[in-house]
């Protein structure tokens, strides 16, 4: 290589770094080659059966997100509050799960709970009052959110956009750029499945999010086999896999951003 394509090849290098350090990061706490965020929605029996009992096990951290209105949050209070005792996240998935309704196979949401009819006013206020019960279970001030069926456009608007100042992160709207994020929601998947999953983010030294349901029962689920192969294979590769709440690795996004910009 000549020394005047080799300058070329270092200037339009550094001039990508810096479009990617301003919008966001690249680099991970250690020699961490990858950021994991384990989350397991909706408040299911499985996950304070199964997933729980795993996580402690491996000793890997990650992030709840419980449908508030869920029968299974009021009747197994104290099981949630210890989970964020031991260092778990409980995120803000809303009170009543309100998806759109008019996307396809969206026929099991019910007509008082259609996103597509709810206002930016009414957001507001399930937000804050989910953010409220949250902070009687766990104490905590700060919150993240994950959006339910990841989808935010309302009568009147895009909540995520409007009301984003309320969370120190959103799922699905991390402002990194896309090749750096890949997010899984298993179904049937396989530990290995799962692995390869992370390891493929890994290679791009990037965010691999997954997003669990049913651990060993309950809807989207995967066996309980699966997940604790992927929590073992996590747990032997601490190094190389930065697993950790989703709350920690968006407070570290946000600190990267910051510097990005400096
Ligand atoms: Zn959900």
């Amino acid at each position: 290589m000549s020394f005047r394509r080799f300058t070329f090849v270092v200037s339009l290098a550094s001039l990508m770094f810096s479009a990617v350090a301003q919008a966001g990061p690249v680099t991970w706490p250690g020699k961490a080659k990858a950021a994991v965020s384990l989350s397991y929605d909706d408040a299911l029996n499985s996950q304070l059966d199964n997933a729980a009992p795993a996580l402690r096990k491996y000793d890997i951290k990650v992030s709840f997100y419980p449908t508030l209105s869920s029968p299974i949050v009021a009747a197994r209070m104290a099981e949630w509050r210890k989970l964020a005792a031991d260092g778990h996240e409980l995120g803000n998935h809303t009170l009543f799960h309100s998806c759109a309704k008019s996307k396809p196979g969206r026929d099991w949401v019910a007509a008082h709970n259609d996103l597509d009819k709810k206002t930016m006013a009414q957001m507001r206020e399930e937000l804050t009052t989910a953010n409220a019960f949250l902070h009687a279970i766990d104490g905590k001030t700060e919150r993240t959110l994950t959006p339910p069926c990841l989808d935010w456009e309302l009568a009147d608007g895009d909540y995520v956009k409007t009301l984003g100042i309320l969370f120190v992160g959103i799922k699905g709207a991390e402002k990194i750029p896309a090749e750096n994020t890949a997010m899984l929601l298993p179904d049937g998947h396989t530990g290995k499945q799962l692995i390869d999953f992370v390891k493929k983010s890994a290679q791009k030294g990037g965010l691999a999010q997954i997003i669990f349901h049913g651990i060993g029962g309950d809807h989207l689920s995967v066996s309980k086999e699966a997940h604790e192969e992927l929590l073992k294979f996590l747990a032997e590769n601490r190094e190389v896999y930065w697993t950790d709440t989703y709350i920690n690795i968006a407070k570290h996004l946000n600190e990267n951003r910051k510097e990005g910009a400096r």
